[in-house]
């Protein structure tokens, strides 16, 4: 636990008392404020209860008197389609408006740290994707090489949860552009950006909205080391922004794909190898192929980014590399769940959207496409390039029938259900091909949520190949 500080003996009005606004309550009542915590929900109002917090009713206009400031959930609109209601009166009122992230980079720092040899750091990870592969690899590759490390955020526990900081621990931070968006302090000492793709645009009122939202991460007072991906224009703006010029190795670009050279500092892979450039030469590289827990080029692409955030941190080349053939992956996300006559059964449940299922459909030569669930706008049509790999289709769920439709000359075969898909495909599959789970749809037709929909394909995978 973090405890607030700066508010001591005053009242804070917390809205959204999921998991980030429980924590939040818990912090500052550590830190001697009095949260006043609501909820526009009757059933997170009575968890709350359950949990032994008391509410206050922020609907009405006098429980706002001297409220100094307003913590939010990053759930709750706070300016597009429209703000919330209670959050447009705190704005209307002149009540600052922040969330647990400001909270936490305004109290993480202690007066115990002048004792310290090392002072704890904070590398914090945004981007559309692979901010949880990224942020659990960097997490794990500091693991694996001694470095004491938390890892909180948007995956996990919540950034005020984590324990005090002990001499120079690195705390790894995974942020979405609602979190950047809205935090009032925002200070890492490194901050990765993985890549930028379409999404939240309802939230964020469009692509540079929602680009603006993530590049708040860099914005105050700039970190000390900033790692780019410069695969979209979005990077390579953001990248010659902070740089002095060509030389500055303050900024580290990654790529999947295209070879970085020149003066600078830059981590890009290729054809499954990893190189690392500083002042114009090579001064390492990684066989990636075999690192089985980051399978494809999405995969290496958090790879570099992982790689050049350790190696601000002063990890050496050979540990990293040791450190990622360790990784075991993440659930759900390209994750191998068995193995069976030279068959692979990955489970991508997390794509769930048509971007993420493209890079999956590329991580491997020929698939078995296990696909479908709850379809969004647009359907399956940006997916066609990537058919290619594809031997055949296995679709499940609401989308089946539009999902067949749309791949016309590619095989396929309408199962419904995970059950039939994974039989069938696992019947149909030959030596080399992969059985992948990477249904370009949201899950909630069949399941609760994405990870129940992967735990099955999971569950199914190994009752039929007995693992
Ligand atoms: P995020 O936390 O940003 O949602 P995850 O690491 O949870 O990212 O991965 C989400 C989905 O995107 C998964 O389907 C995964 O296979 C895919 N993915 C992972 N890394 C990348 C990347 N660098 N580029 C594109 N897609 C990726």
């Amino acid at each position: 636990m973090i405890p607030v500080r700066g508010y001591e003996g005053r009242k804070v009005a917390v809205l959204g008392l999921g998991r980030s606004g429980l924590t939040a309550a818990r912090a500052l009542l550590a830190g001697g404020a009095a949260p006043c915590l609501w909820d526009d929900s009757p059933e997170a109002r009575a968890n709350a209860e359950a949990a032994g917090f008391a509410l206050t009713d922020l609907t009405r206009a006098d429980a706002w008197d001297d409220v100094a400031t307003l913590v939010v959930s990053p759930g709750i609109p706070h300016l597009y389609p429209e703000p919330n209601k209670l959050i447009a009166r705190a704005m209307a009122a002149g009540v600052p408006v922040d969330n647990d992230i400001g909270l936490f980079f305004r109290s993480w720092s202690t007066p115990e740290w002048d004792e310290m040899e090392q002072t704890p750091k904070v590398v914090a990870v945004t981007g559309s994707n692979g901010k949880s592969t990224t942020t659990a690899l960097i997490h794990h590759i500091l693991k694996v090489a001694g470095r004491p490390t938390q890892m909180a955020g948007n995956i996990g526990r919540g950034v005020l949860d984590i324990d005090p900081a002990t001499d120079g621990e690195v705390v790894v931070l995974e942020l979405s552009s609602y979190q950047t968006e809205l935090a009032r302090a925002l200070t890492p000492d490194v901050a990765v950006f993985t890549n930028l793709s379409p999404d939240h645009l309802d939230r964020h009122g469009g692509h540079g909205g929602y680009f603006a939202a993530k590049r708040r991460l860099f914005a105050e007072g700039g970190p000390d080391r900033a790692v780019i991906g410069v695969d979209e224009v979005e990077g390579r703006f953001l990248a010659n922004q902070l740089a002095q010029g060509p030389g500055d190795d303050r900024v580290i670009r990654i790529s999947s794909g295209t070879k970085l050279e020149g003066p600078g500092w830059s981590v890009f892979a290729r054809k499954g190898f990893l190189a690392e450039w500083r002042k114009g030469r090579q001064v390492a590289a990684i066989d990636l192929r075999e690192v089985k827990g980051l399978p494809g080029a999405h995969n290496h692409q958090n790879a570099c980014a992982a790689y050049a955030a350790t190696r601000t941190l002063g990890l050496a080349p050979k540990f990293i590399e040791q450190a990622l053939r360790s990784f075991e992956g993440l659930p759900h996300r390209s994750q191998l769940v068995g193995e069976r006559g030279g068959v692979r059964f990955v489970n991508d449940s997390k794509a769930t959207n048509v971007d993420s299922a493209a890079k999956a459909l590329q991580a491997f030569p020929k698939i078995r496409w296990i696909a479908g669930g709850l379809g969004k706008d647009g359907g399956i049509s940006a997916l066609k390039p990537h058919l290619g790999s594809v031997v055949k289709a296995y679709l499940i769920g609401h989308s089946a029938r539009d999902f067949a439709l749309e791949l016309g000359e590619t095989p396929h075969e309408i199962c419904e259900t995970m059950d039939r898909a994974v039989a069938r495909a696992a019947e149909e599959a030959e030596v080399g091909e992969t059985v992948l789970l990477a249904p370009a749809a949201a899950s909630f037709d069949q399941y609760p949520n994405f990870e129940k929909r992967g735990e099955d394909f999971a569950a199914r995978v190994k009752a039929l190949i007995g693992a």
